[in-house]
């Protein structure tokens, strides 16, 4: 039998969508790349996914002249788009009809919004949907006219959930035999260009994967087609030492491992969605990061680190906007399951908990929890105590907002004395007041939480102590 080479899939996110010039270097970058047999996954154009959600809320609020607007902007980015990137009359013809049907849909989906003023994660979930389908039509015409073969695919008839999970998990068998259309089409020479971000129940309810989730699409494709590379193309040169919007000076990493970028990106590495690496590890397929306007630049690649480590602290990571909540009383030393019991509790009430630690006295026990979840957590874990707390044996149950989670990511670290010192070192001479403190026993991380007032200023200051601004320069 013939075997056919493998093939890639190549991710563009948002900024690389974010207007026709944008959207002309990111089709480029795929024709430059076309022998690789690309699937193109595809985020919303820049900003749209938010304008989306914001339509909705103006609508449940009955703001109707405020959605009206938003739809209105979105239309004309998209129409802008078609009009300077499609100059065969035909294709660009073919595309409005298309998006035409889409725009009547949208129509009635805020209108019934603002009927019911109400917006169910459903119809959240709808909504949000409409980024991703506007662009691929554009964007695989656009290919057809700069000379490749392209396909505009749905990922609803790909990415499948599994029924038996309340929460949204995908069912990688079903998920598998529906690509081979896919696989199909990029082995015949067609360039399949496909939503990211979306997804469908058995039942065909469109689904998502959570915001950012373009990525994760993108490594669920490639462990499904068994893709050779799956590559991110987005707005800075790979993964860096810190975000660069907080450290100008952060470095760019040549070499992550799968559980760094897993890690990093769980603490707030927004360069890539935390879900995007568990499909590619088990599939041991290679994810890299690029710059879609600088593609020279070799870029980050993330793969099982085999070699020594160089470094010891490799990022720097921040989480802002969360809220730490504490259980405390004298009560609870001795009284066995008291962290069972909080964590029964967040799960019974769907809360997740991002971080966690109990002091040795058994005093005292701290979680993290997403704004949102704050007021919630507080409120379940004053009914689940309502005994103790009666009993004084839980003193109080109370909630910090405005606080965010720091975290030093890099497997160097393990067994590596005086990282904490150093840490809390240079916070401590700056003033930073630590709330919390917590490490992983796999030693890959140490996280602390800080007031958000301070958190820039410490991711700046433990950058500077680490001297990771003093890594070779890869690019
Ligand atoms: P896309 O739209 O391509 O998905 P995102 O905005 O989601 O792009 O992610 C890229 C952004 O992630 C960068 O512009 C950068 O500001 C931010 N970022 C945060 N932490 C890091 C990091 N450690 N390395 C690189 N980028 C980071
Ligand atoms: N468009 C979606 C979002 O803004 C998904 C993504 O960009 O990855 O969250
Ligand atoms: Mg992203």
């Amino acid at each position: 039998m013939l075997r056919y080479p493998s093939m890639i899939v190549m991710k563009f996110g948002g900024t690389s969508m974010g207007a026709a010039p944008q959207i002309n270097t990111a089709a480029r970058v795929v024709e430059s790349l076309r022998e690789s047999k690309p699937v193109v996954v595809l985020s919303a154009m820049s900003g749209v996914t938010d304008a989306l959600l914001q339509a909705g809320e103006a609508g449940v609020a009955g703001h109707e002249r405020v959605r009206d607007d938003k739809l209105a902007e979105i239309r004309s980015k998209h129409d802008k788009a078609i009009r300077e990137l499609l100059k065969d009359a035909r294709g660009a013809r073919a595309v409005q009809e298309t998006l035409r049907g889409m725009w009547d849909e949208i129509q009635k989906i805020f209108t019934g919004i603002t009927l019911l003023r109400e917006m169910s994660d459903r119809s959240r979930d709808l909504i949000s949907s409409f980024g991703e389908r506007l662009i691929v039509p554009i964007f695989a015409e656009y290919l057809r006219q700069i000379g490749l073969e392209s396909e505009a695919v749905d990922a609803r008839e790909l990415i499948i959930t599994s029924e038996e999970s309340e929460f949204m998990l995908v069912d990688f068998e079903e998920t598998r035999k529906r690509c081979q259309k896919v696989a199909k089409m990029a082995r015949s020479g067609v360039v399949p260009v496909v939503t990211g971000f979306i997804c469908s129940t058995p039942e065909g309810v469109t689904t998502t994967l959570g915001r950012g989730g373009s990525d994760y699409s993108a490594s669920i494709l490639g462990a499904c087609l068994k893709a050779s590379e799956i590559q991110i193309w987005t707005d800075v040169n790979g993964v860096m030492t810190a975000d660069p919007r907080i450290v100008p000076e952060a470095r760019v990493l040549d070499r992550v491992s799968y559980k760094e970028a897993a890690e990093m990106s769980y603490f707030g590495a927004k360069v890539l969605h935390p879900k995007t690496i568990m499909p590619a590890a088990d599939a041991g397929i290679p994810i890299r990061i690029k710059n879609t306007f600088d593609p020279e630049k070799p870029g980050t690649i993330i793969a099982n680190e085999t070699r020594q480590h160089e470094y010891t602290v490799k990022t720097v990571t921040s989480i802002t906007g969360v809220t730490l909540v504490s259980v405390a009383g004298r009560g609870m030393i001795g009284v066995p399951g008291v962290a069972g019991r909080v964590f029964t509790t967040t799960a019974q009430n769907r809360i997740s908990v991002l971080m966690f630690s109990q002091g040795s006295s058994e005093q005292h026990i701290s979680l993290v929890v997403s704004k949102q979840d704050g007021d919630n957590t507080v409120k379940a874990l004053r009914r689940e105590f309502q005994l103790e707390i009666e009993r004084r044996r839980i003193d109080q149950i109370s909630s910090i907002s405005d606080i965010s989670i720091i975290a030093l990511v890099g497997e160097g670290m393990k067994g590596v004395p005086g990282i904490a010192a150093r840490t809390f070192g240079v916070l401590g001479d700056a003033n930073v007041n630590i709330l919390m403190i917590a490490q992983g026993s796999s030693e890959l991380n140490l996280s602390l939480v800080v007031k958000q007032k301070d958190a820039a200023r410490s991711v700046q200051l433990i950058h500077h102590a680490f001297e990771l601004h003093k890594l070779p320069a890869h690019s």
